[in-house]
């Protein structure tokens, strides 16, 4: 797998098939995925609007890059100031971190975990990440509050009703033979109208 920045220098580059440039968002997704890679999968084909025949709006996977770079900026300081101050508190003799970030442990790529492909929050993922982890930072108890959304959490161990998120990580998830199924209809970009016809909602 080669880096974030070169993959997003082959979906921007029109000289390329489309296939080629989707699979190239594919792997830049991969790299920034703070809902999972399905579900933020999902989020980009639907706020991007990548069609089902991408020859139809090739300019959709350069949307859907762009978001996951503005994502990547918020995230990646905080992902670096994190393993700085990890770095410091071994070297003074600490081997356990002073604040524990449990999404550490899943790769930074998951912040804000929805195990549902369809169910995630709508606002930009780089506006949503930057809550999860002003939220974290302040102290928020995540088992009582989304911390993306800012709903009261009655029932810890399930994802947000209102956005999705769950803060318990990808543990939690168990892939049923239903969200399988979605899934697949989800990557073929099944139901996505052709370009020409859709609506402009920008
Ligand atoms: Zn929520």
């Amino acid at each position: 797998m080669t880096s974030f920045p070169a993959q997003a220098r082959r979906v921007r580059d029109d000289g390329l098939v489309p296939n080629r440039r989707l699979h190239a968002l594919r792997e830049c997704t991969l790299h920034c995925a703070p809902y999972g890679f399905r579900a933020t999968w999902h989020h980009l084909v639907v706020t991007a609007r990548i069609p089902q025949r991408l020859e139809d709006d090739p300019d959709a996977l350069v949307r859907a890059v762009q978001e996951l770079e503005h994502t990547r900026a918020v995230l990646l300081p905080v992902a670096y100031a994190y393993a700085a101050r990890r770095r410091r508190e071994k070297a003074a003799g600490s081997r356990t971190a002073a604040t524990p970030a449990p999404w550490n442990s899943w790769g930074w790529c998951r912040v804000a975990y929805c195990p549902d492909p369809e169910h995630h929050p709508t606002a930009p993922l780089g506006q949503v990440v930057a809550r999860v982890l002003d939220g974290w930072a302040a102290g928020v108890d995540a088992d009582r509050q989304c911390l993306a959304c800012g709903t009261e959490r009655h029932r810890p161990g399930r994802a947000c009703p209102i956005c999705g998120v769950h803060t318990g990580g990808p543990a939690t998830v168990r892939h049923t033979p239903s969200a399988e199924e979605r899934w697949k209809r989800i990557w073929r970009r099944e139901g996505m109208p052709a370009a020409a016809g859709m609506p402009n909602h920008d």
